[in-house]
């Protein structure tokens, strides 16, 4: 039932180490594995999305976000006959170089990283899955596919894209990724958008009123209301988000088949040389606009969220400058002669913390107290 131009694990541009084909699944299962037992995703429980970990139990990690990503993007590309196994394995690696503390601790650290060719959690996320998990015998990383190493990689500066090799190529041609990449993406943006709002609420950091002006959600709303009137709160919002992701994901597969029908792809080839060809209709896209600017200047910019970023901020760049100034402070993998390698093993290091071990290293560093 895969369409001509889905990705195929039979017809994968390969692993950079040559590996037996795998027995019993297919190479983007095998990915998907890999993924799931890494340490790195392991990791992900501990990493703030907009919330720190310890504010509280039921907001979104990193993790369940992933999972959320995965059930979006499968549904999408079930609907599309897409390789649903790639596009769960992008899903659930995509956010695997992320640092501690969300959006704040990547700017900072990529602040700190500003002389030694920046940090992004993007590239990060690659650096992970082919060179930092240390688990199997014949190479470092996971010797991930090209399809799903190129998925992680969702955009990149030109100046990294030419160190970056094969996955950096369609940077410099001005290609798209495969359709899988694409949906996943967009299944990114559909999960945050969607559970930042049911976070943001359950935090009480936004009000329903406010939410009454976006108009996405106020659609929604009033179609609950008069279906259900006097329904519980949690109930009311859940039953609008539910309705705005479906409302979304229909989009998408519907404006999707229709670019797709335009061109008619005959490969994955075709794809790489179309325009993007996995998005919404242009009114939703306006919608989904509308709600991201509520999103970021009512949740993200909220003074209480500052107040954790700017914490946040202070705790990474003062890990930073210890490590960097005495790099006998890091476990000895971490340690390097080179100043220029140096710097890239601290990020290692900090980049890879969750966000309760990067407080305790902070508190074990600077704290003056019998613990260690
Ligand atoms: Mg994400």
């Amino acid at each position: 039932m895969l369409a001509k131009f889905a990705a195929n694990p039979y017809k994968s541009l390969g692993r950079k180490h040559k590996e037996p084909e795998p027995q019993g699944r297919n190479n983007f299962q095998r990915d998907r594995d890999r993924i799931i037992h890494s340490s790195a995703f392991r990791r992900l429980e501990y990493k703030t999305q907009v919330f720190v970990n310890h504010e509280g139990d039921l907001f979104r990690t990193r993790l369940t976000h992933s999972l959320e990503v995965a059930q979006i993007g499968r549904a999408i590309a079930r609907n599309l006959n897409l390789h649903e196994d790639l596009v769960e394995g992008i899903a659930l690696a995509h956010d695997l170089g992320h640092t501690p503390f969300g959006h704040a601790g990547q700017e900072a650290l990529n602040q700190c990283m500003k002389e030694f060719g920046g940090f992004e959690h993007n590239l990060q996320s690659l650096r992970v899955v082919d060179y930092l998990e240390q688990r199997y015998a014949d190479f470092d990383g996971l010797n991930l596919t090209f399809e799903l190493r190129e998925g992680i990689l969702k955009h990149c500066s030109l100046k990294n894209a030419k160190s970056l090799g094969d996955v950096g190529q369609r940077f410099i041609k001005k290609q798209q990724p495969s359709l899988e990449a694409q949906v996943t993406n967009l299944a990114d943006e559909i999960a945050y958008n969607n559970h930042d709002i049911d976070d943001g609420l359950r935090s009480g950091l936004i009000k329903l009123e406010q939410l009454e002006k976006v108009r996405i959600f106020s659609t929604h709303l009033q179609i609950v209301r008069s279906l259900y009137p006097g329904l519980a709160e949690r109930k009311l919002i859940h039953e609008t988000i539910r309705r705005m992701i479906n409302t979304l994901v229909v989009d998408l597969c519907t404006q999707s088949i229709a670019n797709i029908d335009k061109e008619h792809p005959e490969s994955v080839d075709d794809i790489r040389r179309c325009p993007p060809l996995i998005s919404f209709s242009s009114d939703i896209k306006k919608q989904q606009d509308e709600l991201k600017h509520f999103l970021r200047t009512e949740l993200y910019q909220h003074y209480r969220v500052n107040r954790m970023s700017e914490k946040a901020k202070k705790i990474i760049r003062e890990l930073f400058s210890a490590f960097i100034n005495d790099t006998t402070l890091m476990p000895q993998e971490y340690q390097s002669k080179s100043k220029e390698e140096n710097a890239r093993k601290v990020s290692d290091y900090i980049a890879g913390m969750t966000d309760r071990y990067a407080i305790r290293e902070y508190q074990r560093l600077f704290t003056v107290s019998s613990e260690w």
